[in-house]
């Protein structure tokens, strides 16, 4: 079997006190402005891999490496290669990581189900509602269809992941899938969700204080991730956009730890 994997290289990671691998899977659903990693967005031809050399690598790195993380682009979109190379690594006893955007469920449960994930990191981009119901209940308040839409409209602008074929509302529904399905794991598997704060985009209080509704429901560990205006993005309009200051980031913390004082909020 072949896959589009991008690249493969030994990192630091922070649940690891061991080096890990990541595997870059290449292609991703989501086209967010602020990727900084358009070259893994497409699965171009000279990415393709046999998964025979895939896990002779991971043998080959298999003395110092802890764990296996898949990365991507989004590796849940290339389902019987990654649960392949998962299964191989239970076998070889190395643990296994995965970073989502959550948009596949059914690979995410699978994945669960047999046991072949340690870690799972999942992007909440933004704030999301569903648009189904005239009203719907969010702690206790009715929030109505046209401000599900708004904050919907936000996901899509964070995203860009509608298409002719999918709509925004049916990816927010799969996430919402994922999350439920990683709450009802999250005593088997260490699960991290991850919000990146983004000058134009997502930086508002009141818009991350409702991304930390999402996350106090999932109750996991929350990882708010300063922008980085690096040369290479998705939109070159972001690439001037200057990254939060320290003092925004932990002002955002603070207001959504004092609205949910569960809430394990890290700030990278
Ligand atoms: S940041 Fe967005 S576009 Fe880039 S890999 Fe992640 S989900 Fe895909």
């Amino acid at each position: 079997m072949q896959a589009y994997i991008a690249a493969i290289e030994p990192v630091n990671v922070e649940w690891s006190k061991n080096i890990c691998l990541k595997i870059f899977f290449a292609g991703c659903n989501f086209k967010c402005p602020f990727c900084n990693t358009p070259h893994l967005l497409e699965t171009n031809e000279e990415f393709l891999k046999d998964l025979k050399d895939v896990k002779k690598e991971i043998e080959l790195n298999g003395s110092f490496t802890e764990a296996v993380i898949f990365t991507g682009g989004e590796p849940c979109l290339q389902k019987p290669q990654l649960v392949e190379l998962a299964k191989f690594c239970r076998e070889k006893k190395i643990k296994v990581g995965i970073e989502t955007n959550g948009s596949k469920p059914e690979v995410l449960r699978g994945l669960l189900k047999e046991a072949l994930v340690d870690f799972v990191a999942i992007d909440i981009k933004a704030q999301f509602d569903e648009v189904n119901a005239g009203f719907k209940e969010v702690n206790n308040a009715e929030v109505s269809v046209n401000e599900a839409e708004v904050n919907n409209a936000l996901f899509e602008k964070v995203t860009k992941s509608k298409t002719f074929f999918i709509s925004t509302n049916q990816i927010i529904q799969d996430i919402k899938t994922s999350l439920e399905i990683l709450h009802e794991y999250k005593d088997k598997v260490d699960i991290e969700a991850r919000t990146i704060i983004v000058p134009s985009l997502l930086f508002r209080k009141e818009d991350v204080i409702k991304v930390a509704e999402i996350v106090n429901e999932l109750d996991a560990r929350w990882v708010i991730q300063r922008f980085n205006n690096m040369p290479e993005l998705v939109e070159k309009n972001f690439e001037h956009i200057h990254p939060p200051s320290t003092t925004f980031l932990e002002d955002l913390k603070e207001a959504c730890v004092k609205k949910y004082p569960k809430l394990r909020i890290e700030i990278k």
